[in-house]
């Protein structure tokens, strides 16, 4: 929205200044108008044809790693994935949900999984032609990762795991679920392990169907003595822990992104509202009040996006990221909800009619402020990170 675009930064290549460019007409084209059917059935039909879409786009190879399986780098490209989001998400919040599941349900099979593991899941996810899912939350284990309770116990040359997940996107349509468990190496956080379940395996069922108020597909899932071989089992045993924060320094900055496009597509709408309605004998965008209200939108959405790409730059330069991309997180989708709170009020009472953007806007950003650590989860990241780096360097000082 400023003179510079954000494309033009020096944290972005201009190989991604050109996807971000290819991705613009694509989405154009082939991302048709919002869902307005919000049943179960519509929304999913809807979400796997975008994976399909994206897929055949072939977007979905940013979502992976591993030139080998398809992917469009050997190593998840962070900055890729933050303008695709990005991009998607003014756009379409679920063609932007359906990007980035994939990405966060086979992301950690693209960081750890076996040559096995990679050759039969990676392609699928990026031809589109197989949907993922992470699962790791549960009723009583959300903010609490480390208290999860489903459990894995090993029996033979398999697994055998007992428990439920729940708000787990992707839940009934997804062919493969990577899900987190308790295998008892060590109390906590020590003790989890990961596995790829697929979706078909018996004693894995879909208990209920949740429906949210962005509709996407979202469920709770059981599992009763469901069995899966040992191969199944991603990295080491009480590695769990470990693969979900890898994948969380990838994707988390990646929600940060997609906040920003929603706030974009927030701006663009006030401000074409706000200088085309008439009123008091002039434009709503004339008045002084209303300006506040766009010169903070604007700026809010340029600190967010340089606290993004500062973040996903760091994380391709193989730097440490966590507190970079908890700030990134918090900034953008708390910045993004109040920039789209001041488009619904510019916009009176049609702001909050069914089917308008900045209505659907609102419904859409408020997941993001919960998911992948809620804001206050950020908050805690961000300050032990820097109290350990002031004691640290206090230490060092003698
Ligand atoms: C739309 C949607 C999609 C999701 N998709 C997935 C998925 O695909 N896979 C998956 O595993 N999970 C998924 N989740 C679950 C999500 O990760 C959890 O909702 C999240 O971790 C918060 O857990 P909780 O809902 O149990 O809230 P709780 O842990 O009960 O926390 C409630 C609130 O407490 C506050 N809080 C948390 N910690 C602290 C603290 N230390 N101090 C003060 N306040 C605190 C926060 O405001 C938080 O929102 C999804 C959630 C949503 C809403």
């Amino acid at each position: 929205m400023t003179s510079s675009s954000h494309l033009d930064w020096p944290f972005l290549e201009p190989r991604h200044k050109a996807l971000a460019i290819e991705l613009e007409r694509w989405a154009g084209r082939a991302l048709s108008a919002e869902l307005h059917d919000h049943s179960v059935r519509a929304v999913d039909d809807a979400c796997r044809k975008l994976v399909r879409q994206l897929g055949e786009g072939g977007w979905l190879k940013y979502a992976i790693g591993g030139t080998a399986y398809g992917a469009s780098a050997d190593t998840i490209d962070t900055r890729a994935v933050c303008l695709i989001r990005e991009t998607l998400a003014r756009y379409s919040g679920l063609a932007d949900f359906a990007f980035a599941m994939q990405g966060l349900g086979s992301g950690a099979i693209s960081i750890f999984g076996s040559p096995e593991q990679k050759d039969r899941y990676l392609p699928c996810v990026a031809k589109g032609t197989a949907i993922a899912a992470f699962a790791i939350s549960e009723p009583d284990a959300g903010s609490d990762v480390a208290a999860l309770q489903c459990a894995a116990r090993q029996d033979g040359d398999s697994y055998v795991i007992n428990g439920e997940k729940t708000w787990i996107s992707n839940g009934g349509i997804a062919d493969f679920y990577l899900v987190f468990a308790r295998t008892g190496e060590a109390a906590g956080a020590k003790g989890i392990s990961a596995f790829i379940v697929d979706a078909d395996a018996r004693g894995l069922e879909i208990a209920e169907r949740i429906e949210v108020m962005a509709p996407h597909p979202l469920a709770r899932l059981v599992f009763q003595d469901c069995r899966v071989p040992a191969a199944q089992r991603l990295g080491d045993p009480g590695q769990g822990f470990k693969i979900t924060m890898s994948t969380l320094d990838i994707f988390r900055s990646s929600v940060a992104a997609a906040a920003l496009g929603f706030a974009r597509c927030a701006l663009h709408e006030a401000l074409s509202r706000s200088t085309s309605r008439k009123m008091f004998g002039q434009q709503l965008a004339d008045f002084q009040l209303t300006q506040a209200k766009l010169a903070k939108m604007a700026t809010d959405i340029d600190s967010a996006a340089l606290l993004t790409y500062r973040a996903a730059w760091l994380k391709d330069m193989g730097l440490p990221v966590t507190v970079e991309a908890a700030m990134a997180k918090m900034t953008a989708t708390e910045i993004a909800q109040q920039a789209i709170d001041s488009a619904v009020q510019i916009f009176g009472a049609l702001g909050v009619v069914s089917g308008e953007t900045v209505e659907r806007l609102y419904r859409e950003i408020r997941p993001l402020r919960i998911y992948e650590g809620a804001t206050e989860v950020q908050q805690l990241i961000i300050a032990r990170g820097i109290i350990k780096m002031h004691q640290e360097s206090e230490r060092k000082r003698g």
